[in-house]
């Protein structure tokens, strides 16, 4: 069975431990590979080697940490088939995804941050007083923790302006979908990447991702993943004093008006609920209609939801794969039941298919008011909840009804109202008659219980670097 190492001053490593974790195919639930284990010890390893790279990585030039980034961009997108194969067995992905938007997308972000790092500028301020300027400085070492749902979309997406930046790495993937990352650190080994730049290790996260986040030498830690676990990491760095971005969950509202173009809109519509099988935090999980269309609306999306076409992600006739892990799986199934005792009426879906994997149909929900748990609670499944509304002003109560405050996306022809609403959303991002138009210069992130911080463009080369302002008097 194929063993996933960690990636260690250039070196694959066999974990101290001596302890393997098993990683499952999700379309078929059973174990294929084995990922290291890590220990603190392991996190010793990649610590030391990423703080002994990093004064020299920090002294290139941008222009060369740049050429750097292009040649790892160039090999990944010479394997781009490989990867995406790769990324659709380990994590249940259909594969059109993979290769059509998330490896291309990880080819993307080392690229863009590979030009951040030749744009990359600060500020200067002329006073009465005197001249300011900012140095901005790599912060040294620093750790970049991701989850499974979109693995190395979200992994270079972290280590990309960490880079770009200045800084070494030492990066932990999700151990529910570790293969990707892997083979990405292979590469940067083979394109010689200087040794320690870019370490990966392996490992549940209450034990290496604790380790790297508490450790003195990380200056900073970029986090995806779920709400609970942000917060684990924000009580462990504050007494720190460390340096964190936290990007969470969502409950994400999609606001659908009567004068919209809707059928028109239906494909992306669909797709902003259900790809990935939902597990996507940009998703959107609420979808709120007004009252005048909410029963033709309605019929249409379960019309589609039903036509999904759901079974083995390798197969690039389906849209939608299984569920990531047995956890995961539980977990939604377990919403759905609880989306029943609150009284929800199941459109459609609404339960697991009858095969071997984690699958679940696509799930639409009618019925429920947005104080209840189906309603207040991420699933990051197939499953929307429809809710109606009748003003302008009750469409934006139910949607701002959410600790959450991710992203929203509105539909409407009335751009005054499109702009009202945009104002009023309380969101980090929202979009206006589309869902996941991304730009990568761009700020990425979210409100309240969505995290902390802002990725994307100049934001996360802000995050990655320590600014000092010097003032000269200027008599
Ligand atoms: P998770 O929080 O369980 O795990 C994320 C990562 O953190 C994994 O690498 C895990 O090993 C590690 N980890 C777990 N416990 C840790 C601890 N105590 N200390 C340090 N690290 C620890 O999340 P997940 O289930 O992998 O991912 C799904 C979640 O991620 C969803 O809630 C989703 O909304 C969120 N997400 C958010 C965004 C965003 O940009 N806001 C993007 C993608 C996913």
């Amino acid at each position: 069975m194929q063993r996933l190492h960690h990636h260690i001053a250039g070196q694959p490593r066999e974990p101290h431990g001596g302890r393997w974790l098993e990683v499952f195919d999700p379309a078929n639930a059973r174990a294929y590979a084995q990922v290291a284990a890590g220990t603190a010890a392991d996190v010793e390893d990649a610590i030391a080697a990423a703080d002994a790279a990093a004064p020299a990585w920090a002294a290139l030039a941008p222009s060369e940490r740049a050429r750097w980034l292009e040649k790892l961009a160039d090999a990944l997108e010479a394997r781009l088939v490989d990867f995406a194969h790769a990324e659709s067995r380990d994590g249940g992905k259909p594969m059109r995804l993979a290769r059509e938007i998330e490896i291309p997308r990880a080819v993307a972000n080392l690229r863009f941050f590979a030009h951040a790092a030749t744009q990359f500028a600060s500020e200067s301020h002329h006073g009465q007083a005197g001249l300011n300027y900012t140095l901005r400085t790599p912060l040294g070492a620093v750790a970049t923790i991701s989850p499974w749902n979109l693995p190395l979309y979200l992994f270079t997406w972290k280590i990309a302006p960490a880079l770009a930046a200045g800084n070494t790495v030492v990066a932990k993937p999700s151990e529910v979908t570790p293969v990707t990352a892997t083979m990405l650190a292979e590469l940067a080994t083979q394109i010689g990447l200087p040794a320690g730049v870019l370490n990966v290790v392996h490992g549940v996260g209450a034990e290496v991702g604790e380790a790297l986040v508490t450790d003195a030498r990380i200056k900073a830690v970029s986090f995806t993943g779920s709400t609970a676990v942000g917060r684990r990491i924000a009580s462990l760095a504050a007494p720190l004093l460390k340096k964190v971005s936290l990007e969470l969950g969502g409950k994400n509202p999609t606001l659908v008006f009567a004068d919209s173009d809707w059928r028109e809109h239906l494909d992306v519509l669909v797709r902003s609920a259900f790809q990935n099988s939902g597990q996507i935090c940009l998703c959107g999980s609420r979808m709120l209609v007004e009252q005048s269309i909410h029963a033709e609306f309605r019929d249409a999306l379960v019309e589609r939801a039903i036509a999904l076409r759901v079974g083995d992600p390798i197969d690039e006739d389906n849209q939608l794969g299984p569920l990531v892990s047995q956890a995961h799986f539980d977990k939604v199934v377990a919403a759905l039941e609880r989306a029943r005792a609150e009284g929800g009426q199941v459109l459609c879906g609404g339960a697991a298919l009858d095969r071997p994997g984690w699958f679940v149909a696509p799930t639409v929900i009618d019925g429920l008011g947005p104080d209840c748990a189906t309603n207040r609670d991420e699933i990051f499944g197939p499953v929307v909840t429809l809710q109606p509304f009748d003003s302008d002003e009750h469409a934006l109560a139910l949607a701002n009804a959410s600790d959450y405050g991710l992203a929203a996306s509105v539909w409407t022809r009335d751009l005054n109202r499109a702009h009202r609403m945009a104002a009023q959303l309380r969101t980090g991002m929202v979009w206006i008659n589309t869902w996941m138009m991304r730009d990568l210069r761009t700020p990425f992130g979210g409100t309240g219980a969505s995290g902390l911080g802002r990725e994307g463009g100049m934001e996360a080369m802000r995050f990655f670097s320590e600014a000092k302002n010097v003032g000269i008097a200027l008599p």
